[in-house]
């Protein structure tokens, strides 16, 4: 069962599932609180890219919680 994650700051619905798993990496597992990429990265003070570096480093470390 795959619940619905809106972004908390601008309501992007839905969060792809490589958004909803970087936020709860960098911003913890129990975070009720997700972003969307863009969102995320403002949030963090860093670039949209680092972001999406980030994604690919914990999806080359086979974590799930990335696709
Ligand atoms: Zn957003």
């Amino acid at each position: 069962m795959a619940k619905k994650f809106e972004c908390v700051s601008c309501g992007k619905n839905p969060l792809s599932k490589n958004e909803i798993g970087i936020t709860k990496k960098l911003l913890g597992l129990d975070s009720k609180n997700f972003f969307c990429l863009d969102c995320l990265a403002n949030f963090l003070e860093v670039e949209p890219q680092d972001i999406l570096d980030k994604i690919e480093e914990f999806k080359n470390e086979g974590c799930k919680l990335f696709e």
